[in-house]
């Protein structure tokens, strides 16, 4: 691992090519016919057609080949032309003449960027399916989730609710993580609310008696000077915090000192949606993200692949990088509800292509492994200064 900042020349290839994707791409001709629409009525009707193609569980093409692409919801015959050409003929000349007529290539190419780096629901699926290379994540090491959402902040169902949804899916822990209160907009929780939920916590923990274990974690805000909303002695009241960004996620110069700043903040164990990108529609920050990642490997920070479908954040191809740097993950789902609990397999699905170990995942850790990487990140506070690398991995007992 380094401990010194590398020239860009110096730094390893990324590990993961780039994923041929037959369904988003053609959902994204779908996303591009969007952006030329005069109204926001029929912006509306390709993207609902095209949202449809991208969460569709088997190849678009073979719906094309069947004959059968009208059957699938909000897809019109204008969309079932576009994607017809794209899969017969590798492009749509519908959508180039549109382009052309409308003189707005420079939009579509700008909205273009919005949609790089994601997976369609077919090909996360194809990846969890296909057989994992020797130590690599897979779905069966996975033992809970690290970011979600309750009632407490601006989620839908109670702890007890998600923490049961978990375990329909064989998980054996949580990580609840409310929004804190520098979010007010998503209902973050004041410490005197925390406290509340954490008694609702110990209460459910108890009865569970070790069989499900429920977290204590908070979603941190990231300033803009790369501090925390939560403070550091409140910080150390929670199991866990994950610092994220919620701000500033337009801004085109670069924001390498706030993330560094945030990784280094005392009492963080995750970065969460490091970028704050969303699909089709903001491209998050811009930083030196091996120079995040240098940091958030020597302070055993980890890095987190939030796995909700608009997020994917980060996508497989910079978390190659934050594999190179010798940083942990956090494949996380940041459901604020029961359905979304599956976006964790976005997250597992990137990790895979990325070629991330199970071991360098804490979320296939046991319950003692994270109580005790949870306490020396808590353990940072103390120590600011001292800079500290990831504890050494072990195997994690299945
Ligand atoms: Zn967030």
């Amino acid at each position: 691992m380094a401990t010194h900042r590398k020239k860009a020349g110096d730094r390893p290839a990324p590990a993961a090519a780039s994923v041929a994707d037959a369904n988003l791409a053609a959902a994204a001709l779908l996303y591009d016919m969007a952006a030329l629409q005069p109204t926001e009525r029929s912006r509306f009707g390709y993207k609902r057609a095209a949202k449809a193609i991208a969460g569709l569980s088997v190849p678009v093409a073979d719906l094309v080949a069947a004959g059968i692409l009208r059957d699938v919801p909000f897809v019109g015959p204008s969309s079932e032309r576009i994607v017809s050409e794209f899969v017969t003929g590798g492009s749509s000349p519908t959508l180039e003449a549109a382009i052309a007529r409308t003189g707005k290539p420079a939009l579509v190419e700008e909205q273009r960027a919005l949609r790089d780096g994601y997976l369609s629901h077919a090909v996360m699926a194809q990846v969890l399916a296909t057989p994992a290379k020797e130590g690599v994540v897979t779905t069966a090491d996975y033992r809970g989730d690290f970011q979600m959402h309750s009632t407490w902040s601006d989620g839908t169902e109670t702890i007890q609710t998600m923490a049961d949804a978990a375990m329909n899916l064989g998980h054996r822990c949580l990580g609840i993580t409310d929004h804190s209160y520098g979010l007010p907009i998503a209902r973050g929780i004041s410490m005197e609310k925390a406290a509340r939920q954490w008694k609702e916590i110990d209460a459910l923990n108890a009865r569970w008696q070790g069989s499900f274990r429920v977290f204590k974690g908070i979603e941190a805000n990231i300033l803009v000077d790369g501090s925390l909303d939560v403070q550091p002695d409140e910080r150390n009241l929670f199991e866990f915090v994950v610092a994220s960004p919620h701000s500033q996620l337009r801004r085109k110069e670069q924001q390498t000192t706030r993330m560094v700043n945030a990784v280094k903040a005392p009492g963080v164990a995750i970065l969460g949606h490091p970028r704050g990108r969303m699909f089709n529609s903001r491209p998050g920050i811009s930083a030196d993200w091996d120079a995040v990642f240098a940091q958030a490997a020597k302070r055993g920070v980890a890095i987190e692949l939030d796995g909700n479908w608009h997020r994917q954040d980060i996508d497989y191809r910079l978390a190659a990088h934050a594999l190179a740097a010798g940083c942990i993950f956090a494949l996380d789902s940041d459901a604020h509800s029961t359905g979304e609990l599956r976006f964790s397999e976005y997250a597992i699905a990137h990790a895979r292509l990325a070629g991330i170990p199970a071991e360098r995942v804490i979320n296939c850790w046991s319950d003692e492994r994270l109580e005790e990487w949870m306490r020396e990140r808590r353990g940072n506070s103390a120590k600011p200064a001292r800079a500290r690398r990831a504890a050494p991995v072990r195997r994690t007992p299945r």
